[in-house]
């Protein structure tokens, strides 16, 4: 199942859609009265969307071509909790480069992301050259958590998935390297790109083993898969609850792998016009333009 926030009309909703993947059910159709994704994922209490399978292949629905499909979480309620260099060979291609990280830390590295609006699947990644000239992109697997997760042992990290999106941590590089934090340089208005939609956990195998890659301008710069980072989802989740509560609708995102801008020869940093593609097999294509 997939769960998406979409535009038709020029009215929001949250929807759902099913067994027929040109429909898209409103959640109100299923007897929810949810404004936004944060509040269906709540009004969920940890149940699976897919308890709603029959419920919405029996409700009348909207085509999903009369929609516009926006970013399946426009407001994340909080920062999103981010891991950094989790797979091994964007680890060594990182060591290489002038960003803090001297790779004598085994412990998982964690930061976070202010996103105070994602970015809609083709919309547009803001470039602020007046703050940066090293523009970056990052395809990451996004795990979103469906229930409030405290102290959750490894065997039970499943439970708290509620499904997975696609997300481009797009990162200034100059602004990571000069203020020795990450943070800032990758927090600015508009670099969050995310959907198109939460495909729901039960579609993929857990834990998710899945092709990533990423393209600029049709280009293949990002290409490996999913079950090659350091730290998994279930060794994530598992290590930050024990002192942090990730409340519902967490988004926590996962790492890039290998093929970014910076760790060309010369770097391949984005310009204004330039198309980042971002793809996750099983979830689908995330397009998106740098103005
Ligand atoms: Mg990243």
């Amino acid at each position: 199942m997939k769960l998406v926030t979409y535009s038709h009309q020029g009215a929001q909703g949250v929807g759902v859609i099913a067994s027929d993947p040109q429909k898209v059910v409103p959640v109100a159709a299923l007897g929810f009265s949810a404004q936004d994704m944060n509040q269906f994922i709540r009004q969920l209490d940890g149940r699976s969307p897919t308890e709603f399978t029959a419920q919405t292949d029996a409700a009348p629905g909207l085509p999903l071509s009369d929609c516009r499909l926006l970013a399946p979480i426009p407001r994340p309620q909080q920062d999103v909790v981010c891991l950094g260099v989790n797979y091994y060979e964007h680890r060594d291609e990182t060591l290489a480069s002038n960003i803090k990280y001297d790779g004598q830390l085994n412990k998982t590295i964690y930061f976070s992301k202010r996103v105070n609006r994602a970015v809609d699947p083709n919309g547009a990644i803001e470039s602020h050259a007046d703050l940066t000239s090293q523009l970056d992109y990052e395809v990451e697997l996004a795990v979103i958590l469906g229930r409030d997760a405290k102290n959750v042992p490894m065997d039970q990290v499943k439970d708290y998935v509620l499904g997975y999106t696609i997300l481009n941590d797009v990162s200034a590089r100059d602004l990571q390297a000069a203020h020795q934090q990450w943070y800032f340089g990758k927090s600015l208005d508009n670099f969050t790109p995310m959907g198109p939609w939460i495909v729901t956990r039960d579609e993929f195998d857990w834990m998710p083993k899945t092709g990533i890659r990423s393209y600029v301008n049709g280009e293949l710069r990002q290409n490996s898969s999913t079950d090659l980072m350091m730290t998994s989802i279930e060794d994530a989740v598992h290590q930050l609850t024990q002192g942090v509560t990730l409340l519902a609708g967490t988004i926590i995102a996962m790492g890039t792998p290998s093929g970014v801008g910076m760790a060309f020869t010369p770097p391949k940093f984005m310009r204004p016009g330039d198309v980042v593609r971002c793809e996750i097999d099983g979830i689908g294509a995330l397009e998106n333009t740098v103005e």
